[in-house]
C-alpha cells in the first residue's frame, strides 16, 4: 500500500530556529522527528504547548527504566499488524507514518521506524483473520496514521472490511485533522462515506490546535455523516490544568467532535517527562463534570500494562455503605442518598 504524496513536511530546525546540538541530533536519530508546515505554524514561542508536543527533547533518551511495549501489543498480535485484545474488536496498524511525530506517542517503538505501510499481503492475512472470527464486530484502523495512506489504499482496506458481514463498525484513529488538515478533502470524505457506519476518533490535546483549518477539516468530516470523537492524552506542561481542559473539551464539542477518552499516559519508554500523576488527572475530571456540558466530558482511562485493557477511573464522589450512598456534588456539597429500591432478583 502507498502513502499520500506529501509535500508539507518541514525541517524542524529551520521552522523553529532551534540550535542544532549533538544531543538533539541523537534524539532525532533514535526517535524520528517530523513536522508539517501547518503544525509548526501553530508554535507561538519556544516551549509552548505545541512545541512541547512535537520538538525533540533530550529527556526522551534519559528515560531508561520503562518498557517499549508496556501494553503487550506485540504479544496480542496473532497476525502481523493486527492487535486482538478484546473479544469483539481489533486494531489494525495500517501505517507507520504520521504527519507529525508526537514526542509522547504510545507507539514510539513503531512510528517512523522503517516507515513502511502495511503490505497488501499482510492486509489480506488480517482480513482473513477477521473473517474467520465472527465475534469481531468493530475494527479500528490505527498506526501511525491511517489517513497518511493514499485514497486507493484506504479504499482497499475499507472495501475489504465491508465484505465481512459481521464487521458492523469501522473506526479510524487519526491526528490528521490536527496536524495536516489539508489532507481532509471533499474527495476523501466522498470516499469515506461509502463505508458507513464509520467513526473517526481524532486527537486534539490543546485549544491552540483548534484553528480555522482544523475546524474546517472536522466540518467536512461531520458533514459526510461521520461521527467524530476525540482522544486526548493528559500531558504535563501541555494540558494538565482544569482551565485548559475545559476550553479544549467545550471547543471540541462546538466542532461536532465528542470528547471520548482522556488517556493517562502509558508507561512507554522515552515519554516519562510528559506523565502526570493519576491524582492530577482525577482533579481535572472533577473540574469538568458538572462544570461544563456533560456532552463535553470524556472518560478518563488508564490502559493497563500487560494488555489487560482500559479501565475508566473516576474521582471518589460516591461511597456506598449498604443502601446509603455518600455523594459529593460538583460544587463540593456532601449529600446522602438512600437507595430505597429493591430489585426483584435480590
Ligand atoms: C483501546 C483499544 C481498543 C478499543 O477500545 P474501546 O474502549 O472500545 O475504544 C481495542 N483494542 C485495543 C488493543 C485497544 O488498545
Ligand atoms: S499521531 Fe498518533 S500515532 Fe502518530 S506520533 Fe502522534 S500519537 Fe503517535
Amino acid at each position: 500500500m502507498q502513502y499520500i504524496k506529501y509535500t508539507s513536511a518541514t525541517n524542524y530546525k529551520k521552522a523553529t530556529n532551534i540550535e542544532s546540538s549533538k544531543s538533539i541530533d541523537l534524539v532525532s536519530s533514535r526517535y524520528p522527528v517530523r513536522l508539517t508546515d501547518y503544525y509548526a505554524g501553530l508554535i507561538r514561542q519556544p516551549d509552548d504547548a505545541i512545541w512541547k508536543q512535537c520538538m525533540p527533547d533530550v529527556r526522551e533518551l534519559e528515560d531508561a527504566d520503562q518498557c517499549l511495549d508496556p501494553l503487550a501489543e506485540d504479544i496480542l498480535s496473532p497476525v502481523s499488524g493486527l492487535i486482538h485484545r478484546y473479544p469483539d474488536r481489533v486494531v489494525l496498524l495500517v501505517s507507520n507514518r504520521c504527519p507529525v511525530y508526537c514526542r509522547f506517542c504510545m507507539r514510539k517503538r513503531l512510528v517512523g521506524c522503517g516507515d513502511a505501510p502495511m503490505t497488501e499481503a499482510d492486509l489480506y492475512k488480517a482480513l482473513e483473520y477477521i473473517a474467520a472470527h465472527p465475534s469481531i464486530h468493530d475494527v479500528i484502523l490505527s498506526g501511525g496514521d491511517p489517513l497518511m495512506l493514499d485514497d486507493e489504499s484506504l479504499s482497499l482496506i475499507l472495501s475489504g472490511l465491508r465484505m465481512i458481514a459481521h464487521v458492523a463498525i469501522i473506526r479510524i484513529g487519526t491526528r490528521v485533522p490536527v496536524t495536516l488538515p489539508a489532507r481532509i478533502t471533499p474527495g476523501l470524505c466522498t470516499l469515506l462515506k461509502q463505508y458507513h457506519p464509520l467513526y473517526i476518533n481524532t486527537h486534539f490535546n490543546h485549544p491552540a490546535e483548534i484553528s480555522a483549518d482544523s475546524a474546517a477539516a472536522c466540518t467536512l468530516l461531520a458533514d459526510a455523516g461521520i461521527q467524530l470523537g476525540n482522544q486526548t492524552v493528559l500531558l504535563k506542561g501541555v494540558n494538565d490544568s482544569v482551565d485548559i481542559m475545559r476550553e479544549l473539551m467545550v471547543g471540541l464539542l462546538s466542532l461536532r467532535v465528542k470528547p471520548y477518552y482522556l488517556h493517562q499516559m502509558d508507561l512507554v519508554k522515552g515519554t516519562a517527562h510528559f506523565r502526570t500523576s493519576v491524582r492530577t488527572g482525577l482533579e481535572i475530571m472533577r473540574g469538568l463534570r458538572g462544570h461544563i456540558s456533560g456532552m463535553a466530558v470524556p472518560h478518563y482511562v488508564i490502559d493497563l500494562p500487560g494488555g489487560k485493557g482500559k479501565v475508566a477511573v473516576l474521582p471518589d464522589d460516591c461511597v456506598i455503605q449498604g443502601t446509603t450512598l455518600h455523594l459529593r456534588t460538583y460544587t463540593g456539597e456532601r449529600v446522602i442518598y438512600q437507595d430505597i429500591t429493591t430489585d426483584p432478583q435480590e
